[in-house]
């Protein structure tokens, strides 16, 4: 996609601070982290939102590197949460489907 913001971080012409790669994802920290661990887990190929995702692999595959990252990151034994903002009311503003995960605080129900 030509003007996605993520896919050109996926290509390297926006910088980023990656933690995770493999040939289907790409995992960064988000530059506006909301809690003191913010990743962001994409897939290399593009989806406006999980709502054009009708594999479940490409789910499946994000949710467990997601996984395996927070693990990663030291989360494991305290918990973290994993976020799929969707379309207008779910607060998306990055049209490249994304799996944030929030650790290191303690989060607040409900969300904002
Ligand atoms: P959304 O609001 O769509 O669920 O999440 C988009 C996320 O992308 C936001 O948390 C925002 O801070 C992050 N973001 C936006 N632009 C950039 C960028 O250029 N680099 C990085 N690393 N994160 C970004
Ligand atoms: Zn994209």
């Amino acid at each position: 996609m030509e003007n996605c913001l993520f896919c050109k971080i996926i290509q390297g012409q926006i910088p980023s601070t990656k933690v995770y790669e493999d040939e289907s994802v790409l995992a960064f920290r988000d530059i506006a982290p909301q809690a003191p661990i913010h990743i962001l887990v994409i897939p290399k190929s593009h989806y406006d939102s999980v709502r054009q995702v009708s594999n479940p692999d490409v789910l499946g595959t994000l949710m467990i590197k997601a996984a395996e990252i927070a693990q990663a990151e030291g989360l494991d034994s305290k918990g973290y949460r994993l976020v799929c903002n969707t379309g207008q009311d779910g607060g998306q503003t990055v049209d490249h489907l994304h799996i944030h995960l929030l650790g290191g605080r303690v989060m607040t129900w409900p969300p904002g």
